[in-house]
């Protein structure tokens, strides 16, 4: 018996030296703070919401010890599955299209009837436009042309998918009846159109990205079709939330086989998170994005026209008090 305490003892005492060397070699040393962790929700790993993920928690793990936080970022389906995450308690940040952010607080789109009363907004990012990128043996050079063809709109969490619908819709094409959709993830897109598996994927992207480059210099060539003329100029007047725009092929992507710049439209990439996510923690990231402004815009080349002041607009949701807080020392609001 008198055996049997003595190794309990031992085994409690041992036990507690192994914590006190765990407690001194993670990352929160001696604070006596639990450290809080975050996940910030982004995209296929081509794209620009996953580097943005990695940029943003880059400006704020510097500062890890600080704040006592740590932001971990996860690659996902893309915005509409990063607003219901958020939204169910998943994830803390997501990185969402403006449009998204707009329907999802409105209760539109995806959200028909069910608004998203506690999603909020944090800043905006970079510019994305819808693209739509097809193999030239495909034939396909105006979005018209999709009638009959294999193309990827996108999965169903993406915010692409949307995207593609509407401006389908607009030249008077019924995604489900006129054209092959496939419902793939972004990440996949590039290697499919270069195995000819479908004719033309769209993405709604910030650019330059990896999936484009990916595709544009492989094998198979391939360009950018525009997406523009009368009928989706009405689109764009019917819906607030998009805007003309130009993919700088020439300069993004010099593998292309168009060497001119294409037009279509686009939204812009937005921070959002939860009403239920802390004051203090939202705050950090605001900060670190914000005094370090031009170390995180140079940390990717499509933040190339983003300011101070375009961080602040576009955003539907309202803010959330921890970035209004800061906005309000910074004299930006
Ligand atoms: N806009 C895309 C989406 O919401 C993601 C783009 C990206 O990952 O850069 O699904």
């Amino acid at each position: 018996m008198k055996k049997i305490t003595m190794l309990l003892i031992a085994a409690v005492l041992c036990l507690s030296v192994f914590t006190a060397a765990a407690g001194g070699s993670n990352e929160e040393g001696d604070s006596p703070a639990r450290k809080t962790f975050v996940t910030i929700g982004t995209g296929g790993v081509t794209g620009v919401y996953y580097p943005t993920g990695g940029a943003i928690s880059k400006m704020v793990n510097k500062k890890s010890d600080e704040y006592n936080l740590k932001v971990t970022v996860e690659s996902t389906g893309g915005s509409v599955y990063n607003v219901n995450a958020i939204m169910n308690g998943d994830l803390e940040f997501g990185i969402v299209q403006s449009d998204r952010q707009f329907q999802a607080i409105k209760g539109l789109a995806d959200w028909e009837g069910n608004a998203q009363d506690k999603l909020r907004a944090v800043f905006s990012i970079h510019p994305e436009s819808v693209s739509l990128l097809a193999s030239d043996e495909s034939g396909i050079y105006s979005i018209a042309d999709l009638a009959g063809k294999t193309v990827n709109i996108g999965n169903p969490g993406s915010g692409q998918r949307g995207n593609a619908i509407d401006a389908l819709n607009a030249v008077g094409l019924d995604w489900e009846t006129d054209l092959k959709a496939e419902g793939l993830k972004a990440a996949e897109a590039a290697s499919m159109l270069q195995d000819g598996r479908i004719d033309a994927y769209f993405y709604t992207v910030g650019h330059p990205n990896g999936s484009f480059k990916e595709a544009t210099s492989g094998a198979k060539s391939c360009h950018f079709v525009p997406i523009e003329g009368a009928d989706i100029e009405a689109m764009l007047g019917e819906f607030p939330y998009y805007a003309a725009s130009i993919i700088p092929v020439s300069t993004a992507y010099p593998g292309a086989s168009n060497p001119g710049d294409v037009a279509s439209f686009g939204v812009k990439a937005t921070l959002c998170t939860s009403a239920d996510v802390s004051d203090d923690v939202v705050y950090a990231i605001v900060k670190e994005v914000f005094e370090n402004f031009e170390e995180f815009k140079a940390l990717h080349p499509a933040y190339s026209t983003i300011t101070k002041e375009s961080m602040l607009a576009g955003l539907s949701a309202p803010l959330h008090p921890g970035a209004l807080k800061y906005y309000e020392e910074a004299g930006l609001k």
